[in-house]
This record gives structure tokens, C-alpha cells and sequence, in this order.
């Protein structure tokens, strides 16, 4: 399918692996020109080289904390403006309920909620003013059915889950197209890192947590950042148009629910 995003834009934060990089490699095959973000400047440059090279279109690399003011002011410096913007950033960490202080809080709404907010703020409006956008926000599936140790992403999202609700519907009628995407467990660094917390937990081998994990999903497998990337170019193509203000969970049937 031609997703007719060819010569468009695009910003893709925290890119240089796991669902960040799979989201830019489907926009470049689409022929969208990106500029991408992740802190680890030897990582978010080989990651740059690497798509343009495959796909033959611009990908500027930057080496930023986008969860940051100044980071996110370097990041919109070499995107000017945008016709896509892809938001993402690390995950806070694991814990207990009862071990969170009040700067955890922040950390992870600033990181999960206020970075996203903040680079809508920043680059919705022009989308606006030329009445084409696509904005897809990476939160998580723990806003649909919460998981315990990660309150803080659970909270976190869930407050930019809110506003998205709320704003996309703001924006739909200016052409601007904005949509939250809900990984499952994907096959990420992220994904074996939580696998190695719950190996060391149970007493168990990293092979064998993931084993378990997998049989707890019906499609039998983690996903892929590929899957991923594939779902975040449609809903950033033309076909997508009306598509306003959704989750789209990637869960390959792990959440047992109807709708
Ligand atoms: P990952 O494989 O660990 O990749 C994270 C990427 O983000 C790396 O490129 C990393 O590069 C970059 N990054 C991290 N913090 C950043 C920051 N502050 N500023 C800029 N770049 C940053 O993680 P992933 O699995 O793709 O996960 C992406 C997001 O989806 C996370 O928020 C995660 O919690 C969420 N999620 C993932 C899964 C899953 O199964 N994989 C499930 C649910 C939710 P640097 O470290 O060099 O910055």
C-alpha cells in the first residue's frame, strides 16, 4: 500500500533502537525524510547512516535527552518544522508502590508526559497552519490493563493519555491526525531488561521467563520492533485520516477484553 507520506517530514524521538527505530525505518521506506533523536551520539548516528543508507532518503541524527528543555530545544533547532512527529523516551524503572517519592513522580511525568506534551505544543501548531500532521505517542500497554511494578509509567501515561483524548479532537479539524500506540512486550532491549528483573525475582533463568512470558500471550511470541514500526506508519499515512485520538494496542491478544 502506498501510504502517500513521500517527501513528507519527520521528527522520531528516542530512535536509535527498540520501537523508536523500528517507527523510523517504516517511515523511511515510506520515503518520509527524519530527523532522529536518542542520547548516545555514536549510537543515534550509526542508527541515522544505517536507515538513510537502506532507504535513500535524509536522516539527521541528534543527540539529545528529550525529556529535558535544552534537549528538546536542540532537537526542534534540526527539525524546523514537522509533518510527522513520533513521540517516545525510556521507560521509568520498575518498584513498589510504597517506594516512590516525589521526584520520581516528576522524573517520569516530565520523561512519559510533559516531553510529548511539550513537542506537540511545539510542532502541532504549524502542522495546523499548513492543515496536514500525524502525531503518534509510543505510551505503553499498562494504560489499559496496569502493571504493578511499573507505577510510574502507569501514571505517567496515563496523564498524557488524558490529554491526548482531549486534544486530538482540538486539532482533527486542521488535518492534524493524533494517536497514542500501546506496545505489548516487543522484542526490545527494554523487553529483555524487564525479563532479567523477573528471572532474578522468581529464581529462574532469562530463557525460561521469557518462555513463560510468551506463553501468556495468545499469538505465542513477543512482537517486533518491525510490527510496531509497520502499525506507526500507517497511522501516519494519508489512509489514516480518520483515525482521531485512539489507544491502538500491539499486544498480539495478551489483554483479554472485548474492546
Ligand atoms: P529500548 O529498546 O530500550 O530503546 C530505547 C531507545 O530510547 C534507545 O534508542 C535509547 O537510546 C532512547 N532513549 C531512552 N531514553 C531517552 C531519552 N531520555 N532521550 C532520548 N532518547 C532516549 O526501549 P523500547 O523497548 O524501544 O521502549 C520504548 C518505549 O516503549 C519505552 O518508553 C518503553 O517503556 C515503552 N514500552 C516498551 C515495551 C516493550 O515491550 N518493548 C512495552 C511497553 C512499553 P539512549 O539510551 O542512547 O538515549
Amino acid at each position: 500500500m502506498d501510504l502517500g507520506i513521500k517527501g513528507k517530514r519527520g521528527l522520531v524521538c528516542a530512535a536509535s533502537k527498540g520501537l523508536g527505530r523500528g517507527c523510523a525505518e517504516a517511515l523511511a521506506e515510506a520515503g518520509v525524510d527524519l530527523v532522529i533523536n536518542s542520547r548516545t551520539e555514536a549510537d543515534i548516528t550509526r542508527t541515522a547512516g544505517e536507515i538513510a543508507e537502506k532507504y535513500g532518503v535524509s536522516v539527521t541524527p541528534v543527540a539529545a535527552d528529550i525529556t529535558t528543555d535544552e534537549g528538546r530545544a536542540k532537537v526542534l533547532e534540526a527539525v524546523g518544522q514537522a509533518d510527522i512527529l513520533v513521540n517516545n523516551a525510556g521507560g521509568p524503572p520498575p518498584g513498589n508502590w510504597t517506594d516512590w517519592n516525589r521526584d520520581d513522580f516528576i522524573k517520569a511525568i516530565d520523561g512519559n508526559m510533559l516531553s510529548a506534551i511539550a513537542l506537540m505544543q511545539a510542532l502541532v501548531p504549524g502542522m495546523m497552519d499548513r492543515g496536514w500532521g500525524r502525531v503518534v505517542n509510543i505510551t505503553s500497554q499498562s494504560v489499559r490493563s496496569p502493571i504493578a511494578v511499573l507505577g510510574l509509567s502507569n501514571t505517567a501515561r496515563a496523564g498524557l493519555t488524558g490529554f491526548v483524548a482531549g486534544m486530538s479532537r482540538q486539532v482533527a479539524g486542521s488535518g492534524v491526525v493524533v494517536n497514542n500506540l500501546l506496545p505489548g512486550i516487543h522484542a526490545t532491549d527494554r523487553a529483555t531488561g524487564l525479563d532479567g528483573g523477573a528471572a532474578k525475582a522468581a529464581g529462574i533463568s532469562v530463557e525460561e521467563a521469557r518462555k513463560r512470558r510468551e506463553a501468556s500471550i495468545p499469538a505465542g511470541t513477543y512482537g517486533t520492533a518491525e510490527d510496531f514500526g509497520a502499525t506507526c506508519a500507517f497511522l501516519c499515512s494519508q489512509q489514516a485520516r480518520f483515525i482521531i485520538g485512539q489507544n491502538i494496542l500491539l499486544d498480539g491478544g495478551a489483554l483479554n477484553v472485548t474492546i
